[in-house]
């Protein structure tokens, strides 16, 4: 069992053992449902075929279809996708969407293909996956290394294999599609807003002024980079960044957009002229009022945690799992605010949600509605956690857990178990 899947089933434990679940509707949440492992061939550009290993785990349903975006990464393994599915069935709980929990992904570095050859994975694993997936059973979006293009060609593989008049009831079969594919204004930004919608809320609850604020990201993908250009008109100032290309900093403030841009060149944010180069110690040792982890899991740790500087006030989790359970203890005796992922990166499957509704009704929102409705959503997930973590007097991770157990619980007792 990898670290993080570890992580998942200490969390709930946590959580269920504080609020008393139910001994069978905790038997029933602690694994998954399914799991699917696909090992498909591929030809690449040159001729030669590539093996390729893809998941999709689904970790619970009875809320809604499973829904969960999809990850390519060398890191992905059966153990991590697990973990992310279990994410996003508390996920969905907490903000109240009618869907349950499923991750999937590829195990590769898309920076080694060509765009033909990544093309041709994502086309091959989703054909492979079949009637694994659909628009009323088990929905993928983008996640770490994909984004809408991944998801149009998903769309269009998916929809080539049924029969024709079936075709364009079935467009809901992925979100994060590009807007011109059936896709929701607002949904590239989503995960950010949503990280933005709970930081506005926390900074009202501790009277905060953000237009004061510091913070550093670390990860300037989507999540990241969105978050960083949405917190912009609050006049926050963003002071370091770190990706995958390394970390820079700059006490006077690095302008998103900016760095946006650079980072669409470059591909990363290594070299940006105006900010220096720091290590990663340097990095979260970073003196500011809030920390955004924005990329991958197991960032604060034993090890890391206590480097963050005393001025952190929050974490405002971005990333799925940045912090693990010694890191949310030390979180804790450092008296930093956690707003944690299942809460606070809800952004993107509300939206989803929203896109999912919009083509099942033949609909288009503009971009006032969605934003309208995703704060919301959001803020009321973040009144309920809030509400969680002083009636079982416990830290915020373990109350979101609550929040999304209990709602999950009060269905499985008025639905039983067939037979
Ligand atoms: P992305 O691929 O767009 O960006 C990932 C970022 O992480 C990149 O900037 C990359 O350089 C950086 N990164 C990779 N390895 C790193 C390392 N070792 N150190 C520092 N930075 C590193 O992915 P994304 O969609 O922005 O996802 C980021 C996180 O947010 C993931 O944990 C993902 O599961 C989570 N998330 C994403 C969404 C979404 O809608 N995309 C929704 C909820 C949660």
């Amino acid at each position: 069992m990898s670290n993080v899947y570890q992580t998942v089933v200490r969390q709930f434990d946590r959580a269920a053992d504080r609020m008393g679940l139910d001994a069978s509707i905790r038997k029933i949440l602690a694994e998954p449902m399914n799991e699917v492992v696909i090992h498909f061939p591929v030809k690449m550009d040159d001729g030669r075929i590539e093996m390729f290993s893809g998941y999709r785990v689904q970790h619970n349903d009875v809320l809604g279809p499973f829904k969960g975006g999809l990850r390519f990464h060398p890191s992905v393994d059966i153990d991590e996708v697990r973990a992310l599915a279990t994410w996003m069935t508390w996920k969905s709980a907490i903000v109240d969407i009618p869907f349950g929990g499923a991750k999937g992904g590829i195990q590769c570095d898309p920076i080694l293909y060509s765009d033909q050859e990544l093309e041709h994975i994502t086309r091959r694993f989703a054909f492979s996956l079949g009637a694994n997936i659909g628009p009323e059973y088990d929905i993928p979006a983008p996640d770490v290394n994909t984004n809408a293009q991944t998801m149009a060609w998903i769309l269009d593989t998916y929809l080539s294999t049924l029969p024709p008049g079936e075709r364009h009831r079935s467009v809901h079969v992925v979100t994060g599609k590009p807007v011109e594919a059936g896709g929701s204004l607002g949904r590239d930004k989503a995960t950010g807003q949503g990280v933005v919608f709970c930081i506005e809320r926390w900074a009202q609850d501790r009277t905060v002024d953000l237009s004061k604020a510091t913070y550093f990201v670390q990860g300037f993908g989507n999540v990241g980079s969105w978050t960083a250009k949405l917190l912009k008109p609050f006049g926050a100032s963003l002071v370091a960044v770190e990706d995958h290309t390394g970390a820079i900093a700059n006490a006077d403030g690095i302008d998103p957009e900016e760095l946006a841009a650079y980072v669409e060149e470059t591909c990363g944010i290594a070299g940006f002229p105006k900010a220096a180069p720091i290590d990663h110690e340097s990095f979260l040792r970073t003196k500011a009022d809030m920390f955004i982890p924005a990329a991958l899991e197991n960032q604060l740790t034993a090890e890391t945690a206590p480097w963050l500087d005393a001025r952190v006030k929050v974490v405002a989790e971005g990333a799925n799992g940045p912090t693990d359970l010694d890191g949310d203890r030390i979180l804790g005796e450092k008296g930093i605010d956690l707003l944690p992922d299942i809460l606070c990166n809800a952004g993107g499957v509300v939206v989803s949600y929203f896109e999912w509704l919009q083509n099942k009704r033949s609909e288009f929102w503009d971009l006032e509605e969605v934003d309208g409705k995703l704060r919301k959503r959001i803020m009321g997930g973040y009144d309920r956690v809030r509400e969680a973590a002083d009636e079982y007097d416990v830290n915020w991770r373990t109350a979101a857990y609550i929040v999304a157990l209990k709602r999950l619980a009060r269905l499985y007792k008025r639905r039983g178990i067939f037979p």
